[in-house]
């Protein structure tokens, strides 16, 4: 489709939906949604804004309970409502993913068994995007040269690289005490499954990286009962959310060398 008719799709759509819905979910605005057609008068929901503002460019239709993708594909939001904490975590609907509010600008200790804000993915969502094979991963992957040592592949979709460059350039700026917790990455790109899962880390997509693997917790290191630990600093943390990126430290499930670009979610 002609980019100014897709456009212009999209933003009708919204027009459509937004006036109709605009009663319903919760009020937040989002004000710099990067398509001018919406009305800051309106309330409409902040999971749609947010998906419209980072994945919109995906998107030929969005709609009350349906993503039309870009080669016409139609996806539903949310099949079902109700489902069970193994049922969000195997198989969610990208509406689910919104499910848990991740806890940007502060330190917590995750009390909560269910508390994993970014752990529930739909793989088909991040497939579409990113790649549904490594080769196809690969061919939009472009090399960064993490703290000025080390070559990494990340995604340029969606603006991933981009952001994890600001990101490179703001921690060079840190003190040599907190850079020796970025340095070496523990790695970025890898066509791979969670570790004891059948689903697709988002490595795979290459939009994660982990940080100096030293310095790191994860909850399967962990021998006896689980008890949640950490030892980045929260200054690292803060800059990486500051450019979209999540962190694997407000997982009840803990990755503290973990980030992961989920601008929809901060
Ligand atoms: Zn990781």
């Amino acid at each position: 489709m002609e980019k100014s008719l897709f456009k212009k799709t999209i933003i009708f759509t919204l027009i459509v939906f937004f006036s109709c819905h605009n009663k319903e979910h919760n009020s937040e605005k989002i004000v710099d949604v990067n398509y001018e057609i919406i009305d800051s008068n309106i309330n409409y929901p902040v999971f749609l804004q947010k998906l419209v503002k980072f994945y919109g460019k995906h998107f030929k239709v969005l709609d009350s309970n349906n993503i039309v993708w870009i080669n016409g594909d139609t996806i539903e939001l949310q099949t079902n409502p109700s489902k069970t904490s193994n049922e969000l975590f195997n198989n969610p609907d990208i509406k689910d993913q919104f499910n848990t509010k991740y806890p940007t600008g502060k330190v917590i200790i995750p009390k909560d068994s269910c508390f994993d804000p970014g752990r529930i993915r739909n793989e088909d969502f991040f497939c579409r995007m990113y790649g549904y094979s490594k080769d196809e991963v690969y061919d939009n992957l472009d090399t960064l040269n993490w703290m000025g040592k080390q070559v990494i592949k990340v995604s340029k979709i969606n603006g991933c690289i981009d952001s994890l460059k600001k990101i490179n350039k703001e921690v060079m700026l840190l003190p040599d005490s907190i850079k020796e917790f970025l340095n070496p990455s523990a790695g970025c790109f890898n066509f791979r499954n969670i570790a004891g899962t059948e689903r697709l880390s988002c490595h795979s997509f290459g939009i994660a990286i982990d940080i100096n693997v030293k310095y790191s917790n994860y909850w399967r290191w962990n021998k006896g009962p689980y008890k949640y630990r950490n030892k980045i600093p929260y200054n690292i943390v803060e800059i990486f959310e500051k450019y979209g990126f999540i962190w694997g430290g407000n997982w009840y499930y803990y990755d503290t060398m973990h980030f992961e670009f989920r601008p929809e979610l901060i």
